[in-house]
């Protein structure tokens, strides 16, 4: 089959599936204390999506990572992880992988290695537990530590992915660097995104732009730069003296759309060609309307021929533009 290349001449290979909007806990950048969440029979059901996803399987997509909402938290979602793990054995896939928010991984961690998860990413902004309650609402950090400690013995190698957010985690920087090295666990950081319609008020005050958390790294360790890119907005360094790897996302400070080789799915079926764009191309009615899948295809192509150049999030000038209305836990960080 014709593999999937949009218009720049990208071959989109990353597919991000949101499995669901719903979560155990209710992080301030991400969702509101009073979530309304979608009614179950708008969701996918599991079917449903292994279908859509083996179907992108089969248009080229290698890499497939399972996000939300929280992923684990979706009723039955194993058995989903198991349909997915064919394609690992059949060699189409090369990568299935989870980001998480680690609550639940003292439970599916080895469950998820056996069905041949490698890596998977844990987003964890603290590691002091009145900061850890502060900032995901619900969350318990001792569950989330417990929970990674079960990944590392299931052999899952753990990237830390923490939201750099000023006068949050700024103190944390060092003892996060040093956890890590301990641990032996990747860390990258995420520029907070402004997304969320009622949350968007503190988004600028809580910006801390990444360039100078990497300003002040350098200032204690000798930083080189990784040539290695993942198609995405991480650029890595190593840090000489400890040899660990760290990543930076800044969706804000630096365009990467140019090499974007990803497009994510919704729980209801909404296919985003760009994080930072409203378009979007409805598959869930072609998917349920047709037994066979040339209907979902062709809409498929459709939609990635409709992928745009790049995004407009700017926070330049003190002023949020190009803000998005959706919320990360809907098209799935
Ligand atoms: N619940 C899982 C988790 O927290 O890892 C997966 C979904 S969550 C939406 C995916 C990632 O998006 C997390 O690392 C989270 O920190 C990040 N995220 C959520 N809202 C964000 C925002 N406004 N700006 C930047 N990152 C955000
Ligand atoms: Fe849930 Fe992840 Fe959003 Fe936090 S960032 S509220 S854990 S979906």
């Amino acid at each position: 089959m014709t593999p999937l290349i949009d218009p720049f001449a990208r071959a989109i290979s990353y597919l991000r599936v949101s499995v669901t909007d719903r979560c155990d806990f209710r992080c301030t950048y991400c969702m509101s204390e009073h979530m309304t969440f979608l009614p179950k029979a708008d969701l996918l059901s599991l079917e449903e999506l292994d279908r859509l996803c083996s179907t992108f399987v089969r248009m080229g997509v290698q890499k497939l990572r399972i996000t939300g909402g929280e992923p684990l938290v979706r009723k039955g979602i194993l058995t989903f992880f198991e349909a997915m793990s064919r394609h690992l054995q059949s060699g189409d896939l090369k990568e299935l992988t989870l980001t998480t928010n680690g609550s639940q991984l003292a439970k599916f961690a080895q469950p998820l290695a056996d069905l041949g998860l490698r890596r998977i990413n844990v987003s964890l902004d603290t590691l002091a537990p009145a900061k850890f309650a502060e900032i995901t609402r619900w969350g318990r950090l001792p569950q989330v530590l417990d929970g990674i400690q079960a990944a590392k013995a299931a052999g899952l190698r753990v990237k830390i992915n923490a939201v750099a957010l000023k006068g949050f985690n700024e103190d944390e920087l060092f003892p996060l660097i040093d956890w890590c090295a301990r641990e032996d666990h990747d860390l990258t950081f995420i520029e907070v995104m402004p997304m969320g319609e009622d949350m968007t008020a503190n988004r600028l005050d809580q910006y801390w732009p990444l360039k100078d958390l990497r300003a002040r790294l350098a200032d204690r360790f000798t930083l080189t730069d990784l040539t290695e890119r993942t198609g995405g907005p991480a650029r890595y360094v190593r840090i000489e003296e400890t040899g660990q790897k760290v990543g930076f996302i800044t969706p804000l400070t630096h365009n990467f759309c140019e090499s974007c080789n990803r497009v994510r799915l919704t729980c209801t079926g909404e296919l985003y060609m760009c994080l930072g764009q409203e378009d979007m191309a409805d598959l869930r009615a072609p998917l349920r309307a047709n037994p066979d899948d040339a209907a979902l295809e062709l809409a498929i192509r459709a939609a990635i021929a409709r992928k745009p150049k790049g995004h407009d999030f700017d926070y330049s000038r003190q002023a949020v533009k190009g803000q998005m209305t959706r919320h990360m836990s809907h098209t799935g960080g």
